[in-house]
């Protein structure tokens, strides 16, 4: 801990700036206090996140503090309730004709198929597009100026949106995943990004995941997204800009840097001879994660030889999350990698694929909405600490 503390025990937050994310963190453990007054609060630190009323309901039956006369009676109305859930939910095995017609998918031997003629119901993994898609790949993008001259709009964005179902069983999570589902999953994450960036109009492919409602999920069955944009983000174009820039005046990559330096300090949480996961210097959201490769690559379908490796370091990740909450916290999980060919095809390793897990466990605020600044209650190196030595 290398925060400062006054007479009174109380800790002053240090101000954090990051040239990786451009992004400055107030890290002020002493929010995240117990003695703080919260009517709200149900995610303190250390303790369990809400549970839902099923798993506390399932708790009380499992610790036997359910009156034997109630529980065969619960026990019915769980399975008949959940029973309704899976025959509603378009991602269970049986409601493939709910999606439309699957773009990738895994059967059972692990074998990936390109987009089957018929329709697989034996699956391990399927990617589909999405039925509520952001863009369609019909799109024609016009870029237009407006006529107060004061923005550029993209008219009709020509795109793709499109849904991996990661396996066949709602319930589970990435705590509970084999590695070879894990693998199975990277697998259709790097042929359907790949296959999208073979569209020249397509210039970035985002990657994301969202777990649970306070990370913007709708549907619980363990899902991941892939959008295709016509143009790359400000903000990845910005970031690949000072990361350029400062391989550029400093002779060194600071994706390099950022590998070492949490290498050697106190913020690992899993890794293996090729891979490694940490708290990052400035973690915006409390035991937000990186999983990195330790030699640099660029663009993530570099890395497809040794994802079984990787599964081993992302699976240990999740596990450890899940041990120290008692239930796997909401969760965003996304990519981030070289978007299209004019950075990836450059021979410089100036930039490197990671994926970032972020807890949802804190709201944004005001303050996060008005500076861009994030407020984080617990420091880094505490926080990689606890995942560490938690035991799972
Ligand atoms: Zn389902």
């Amino acid at each position: 801990m290398l925060l400062d503390k006054n007479e009174k025990g109380i800790i002053s937050g240090v101000i954090r700036r990051s040239t990786w994310v451009n992004a400055e963190i107030l890290i002020a453990p002493n929010r995240g206090s117990d003695t703080k007054p919260n009517d709200f609060t149900t995610n303190d630190f250390g303790k369990s996140i809400k549970k839902s009323f099923r798993e506390q309901v399932i708790e009380l039956m499992q610790r036997g503090q359910v009156p034997e006369i109630c529980q065969e009676k619960i026990r019915q109305i769980i399975l008949e309730d959940e029973a309704e859930k899976l025959k509603k939910c378009p991602f269970c095995p049986g409601n493939e004709v709910v999606t439309p017609k699957p773009t990738l998918v895994v059967v059972k031997n692990n074998q990936l198929i390109v987009k089957p003629a018929e329709e697989i119901n034996d699956w391990q993994c399927r990617a589909v597009p999405n039925a509520f898609p952001a863009l369609r790949t019909e799109g024609i993008s016009k870029f237009l100026v407006d006529q107060y001259k004061a923005e550029t709009i993209i008219l009709n964005a020509h795109g793709a949106h499109e849904v991996i179902v990661e396996t066949p069983d709602h319930y589970a999570t990435l705590a509970d995943y084999s590695l070879q589902q894990i693998v199975n999953w990277l697998s259709v994450v790097i042929e359907r990004t790949e296959d999208l960036y073979c569209d020249p109009k397509i210039r970035f492919v985002s990657v994301f995941k969202n777990y649970g409602p306070d990370a913007a999920a709708s549907l619980a069955h363990p899902h991941t997204q892939i959008i295709g944009l016509p143009c790359i983000p400000e903000k990845i174009d910005d970031r690949m800009g000072r990361l350029y820039k400062y391989e550029s005046n400093n002779a060194y990559s600071l994706a390099k840097i950022t590998i070492e330096r949490s290498s050697d300090e106190a913020r690992v949480i899993a890794q293996n001879s090729n891979f490694i996961s940490f708290v990052p210097y400035e973690q915006k959201f409390p035991f937000e994660s990186w999983i990195m490769p330790k030699r640099l690559e660029n663009r993530f379908y570099r890395s497809q030889n040794n994802l079984f490796e990787l599964a081993e370091v992302i699976s240990e990740n999740f596990r450890r999350l899940k041990a120290v909450f008692g239930v796997l916290p909401n969760f965003n999980f996304y990519l981030d990698e070289c978007p299209d060919k004019r950075y990836a095809d450059n021979s410089s390793q100036f930039v490197s694929w990671r994926w970032r897990i972020a807890p949802r466990i804190n709201k944004i605020g005001g303050f996060e909405l008005q500076t861009g600044m994030y407020i984080c209650t617990i420091h880094p190196d505490d926080a990689a600490r606890i995942l560490r030595e938690v035991k799972i």
